[in-house]
């Protein structure tokens, strides 16, 4: 029998990893035993979230990291491999939401931007990730991706384009890298109470966030603890045989 794996001493790069769903796997990760370096941009609650990372004895930096931009993210992965010597697990969790409207009276600017941090900053990522774990010969990518990478949602092509295309780049990543010690693995998320929920109008407006949990069959929105369990599942070698998989976690709002 395989013994329970943990993070221990491993590196763990999580973008996004200042609030939401990213802090708490950053917290669950410097539970676990990891150094986590987390990639985002400057937030008021960078000095607060830091030192809470901290609290669990994690050696943890944070690295001002725009995912949208190329060369940001190149030089964080280059940064990371330098204070920590090797790349070892990346949760690309950054997004943003976007502002709501069907596809025809969508602006470009509105397109633009989500595509820019919720794609391209997942290709970004996993690009350089990919060129040092291929050196390494070992790796884990966790891609957050949502429930709305399965199936459409009014109102967000943008957003559900995007989550779509990351489940894509994940499974053809887990083909490209499967001989070389590196898996590569997405979450779907169903709706979690984040701040991201909140940036949209949606956790405020009791209406709206009624009919919004009554989509999922157990009839409420996820809670961040419930992901990051999925992420240090994924994480670690209790997952060893999955690659390529689009995970859901979403209360069965996909099973209907
Ligand atoms: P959140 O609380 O808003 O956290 C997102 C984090 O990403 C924030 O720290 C944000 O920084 C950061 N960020 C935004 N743009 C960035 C950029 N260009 N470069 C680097 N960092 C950036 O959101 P969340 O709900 O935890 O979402 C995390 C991920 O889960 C997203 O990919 C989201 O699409 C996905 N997801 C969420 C849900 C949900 O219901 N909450 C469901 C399915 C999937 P600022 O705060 O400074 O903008």
């Amino acid at each position: 029998m395989k013994s329970i794996s943990n993070l221990n001493g491993k590196n763990v790069f999580i973008t996004g990893g200042l609030s939401g769903i990213g802090k708490k796997c950053a917290l669950y990760a410097a539970r676990d035993g990891a150094n986590v370096i987390v990639a985002d941009l400057d937030s008021p609650a960078k000095d607060a979230t830091m030192a809470e990372i901290k609290k669990w004895n994690a050696k943890a930096i944070f690295i001002h990291c725009d995912v949208s931009n190329f060369n940001e993210v190149e030089s964080a992965i280059a940064e990371t491999v330098n204070v920590f010597g090797s790349f070892d697990v990346a949760l690309n969790n950054a997004g943003i939401g976007g502002e709501s409207s069907r596809i025809g009276d969508m602006t470009e600017k509105a397109w633009q931007d989500v595509i820019a941090v919720n794609l391209n900053g997942v290709f970004n990522c996993m690009k350089h990730e990919l060129y040092q774990m291929s050196k390494q010969k070992s790796g884990v990518i966790i891609n957050m991706s949502s429930i709305l990478g399965k199936v459409g949602f009014a109102n967000a092509g943008h957003y559900v384009a995007a989550k779509h295309g990351v489940i894509g780049l994940t499974q053809t990543a887990a083909m490209e890298y499967a001989l070389e010690g590196i898996r590569i693995n997405a979450i779907c998320p169903g709706f979690v109470s984040t701040p991201l929920l909140e940036s949209g109008g949606i956790s405020q407006n009791a209406e709206v966030k009624t009919m919004i949990e009554n989509l999922h069959p157990m009839k409420r929105f996820g809670d961040d603890d419930e992901i990051a369990n999925v992420f240090l599942f994924l994480a670690t070698e209790g997952s060893s045989f999955m690659t390529g998989t689009a995970v859901e976690v979403d209360g069965g709002y996909l099973a209907q």
